[in-house]
């Protein structure tokens, strides 16, 4: 397909690469890009760490500069929402009542930062973080000598920990499963965090849960916990996970589950419509499961794929999972799935700031990890991807190079 109109719907960083992916691969026709957000599209990982910490400003997060993305002659409409799909007419319905006909349409809606349901959620000083302007208001309530409460011990909540400790503040983080980082990481590097952040002066609570947030009498406010605590603070982060924004596709009948139901063509069970990055759902040889991943690498791989599957070129999304997180001094990263069910074999000593854990499974390495050890992981990656079969002994022997596995 090398003209008519490529709708996408999101202008964050699966629906950025998706347009310019278009653009890269030749296709001469109308790309109108739909987000509701006033910004150019840009990458959110800064936000919890630089952008937070006001080491960058926010315009560095944008992925083209704006004179390259305005080359690329793209129907960019900021501050506009989808509101519905008429995929019998191949309609694409906007706020403000315009309708956008469609040969193909991507949908990178992403997702929202999910909720707290509980009493005072909603009051002054409780803060979640998605978008740039959500970085801005918590980043203004970050300073030092003031006490942050953080509930979720997922990612976002940790770097945003780092964050704030770094900058003086007294933090505590609660969390409501038994260990940090549950649904991603096994035990061993759940164990790692805790230590890390309680070193760093944070008060982790884990296996409890926040009943409801008051405003203080000193104009903070007061959380409740499950177990009976109560805890001061001046201002409060929700990380507790995201919601998929998959409703466009849920009312116009597509099959979603926990998001939009895509193949390794991203393709939805419409044809016409594919869908990338944290709003879809797909069959991850790698996890050997359905799944949404929500990561940078994902974003901008799903985002590339799609919009070369929408102009039929042929793809097949799989690709290795890779998610890093920085916090302090450490930089880590996890390439493939861990699971507890592997077996673990550690290269290095644990309890220094690097070092690579290793996950087999029946003698190959299906996934790695580690603490600043950025180099021994690229040839971790290549174990991974090879599905090299390695032997345990030499894979911890610091004195055989990986190079040579
Ligand atoms: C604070 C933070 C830190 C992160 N750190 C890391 C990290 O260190 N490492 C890592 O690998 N990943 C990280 N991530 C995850 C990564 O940023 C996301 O996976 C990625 O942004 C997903 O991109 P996306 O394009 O799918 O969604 P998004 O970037 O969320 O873009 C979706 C866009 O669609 C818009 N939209 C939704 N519905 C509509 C509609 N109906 N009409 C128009 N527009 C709509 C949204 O407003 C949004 O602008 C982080 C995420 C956050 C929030």
């Amino acid at each position: 397909m090398s003209t008519g109109t490529i709708a996408i719907v999101g202008a964050g960083q699966a629906g950025g690469w998706a347009a310019q992916t278009l653009r890269s691969e030749g296709f001469a026709g109308r790309v109108v890009l739909i987000g509701d957000e006033p910004h150019r599209p840009y990458e959110r990982p800064p936000l919890s760490k630089a952008v937070l910490s006001g080491d960058a400003h926010a315009d560095t997060t944008h992925l083209l500069k704006p004179e390259a993305f305005d080359a690329l002659g793209i129907d960019w409409r900021p501050n506009v929402g989808a509101t519905f799909i008429d995929r019998a007419a191949k309609q694409l319905h906007l706020t403000q009542g315009e309708h956008v006909p469609y040969d193909k349409l991507i949908l990178c809606s992403g997702g929202r930062a999910r909720r707290l349901n509980i009493p005072g959620a909603d009051l002054p000083g409780v803060f979640s973080l998605r978008s740039i302007e959500d970085a801005a208001a918590l980043g203004a309530a970050l300073s030092a000598g003031k006490r942050l409460l953080v509930i979720g011990g997922g990612w976002i909540g940790l770097e945003v920990a780092a964050t704030a400790r770094k900058k003086g503040m007294d933090v505590t983080v609660v969390e409501a499963m038994g260990r940090l980082c549950e649904r991603t990481v096994p035990p061993e590097i759940s164990g790692y965090l805790l230590q890390l952040h309680t070193t760093h002066g944070v008060d982790i609570r884990l296996g409890t849960g926040i009943e409801h947030l008051v405003q203080s009498a000193r104009g903070g406010l007061t959380a409740s916990f499950t177990d009976g605590h109560q805890l001061e603070c001046d201002a409060v982060l929700v990380g507790v996970g995201l919601v998929p924004n998959d409703e466009l596709a849920r009312e116009a009948g597509l099959a979603c589950e926990g998001g939009v139901r895509v193949d390794s063509q991203c393709r939805s069970s419409d044809p016409d419509i594919l869908a990338a990055g944290d709003v879809a759902t797909w069959h991850c040889e790698w996890a050997g499961r359905r799944m949404r991943l929500e990561s940078w690498q994902n974003a901008q791989e799903q985002g590339i794929a799609a919009a070369r599957a929408a102009l039929g070129i042929a793809v097949n999304h799989q690709p290795l999972p890779w998610f890093w997180s920085d916090q302090y001094e450490v930089n880590l990263q996890i390439f493939g799935m861990p699971t507890p069910a592997h077996d673990v074999v550690v290269r290095g000593d644990r309890n220094s700031s690097s070092f690579v854990m290793f996950f087999l499974d029946a003698g190959k390495v299906v996934a790695a990890l580690g603490p600043n050890a950025a180099r021994d992981l690229r040839f971790a990656r290549r174990l991974i991807e090879r599905r090299t079969r390695v032997d345990a002994a030499q894979l911890a022997d610091l004195q055989v190079p990986l190079a040579k596995l």
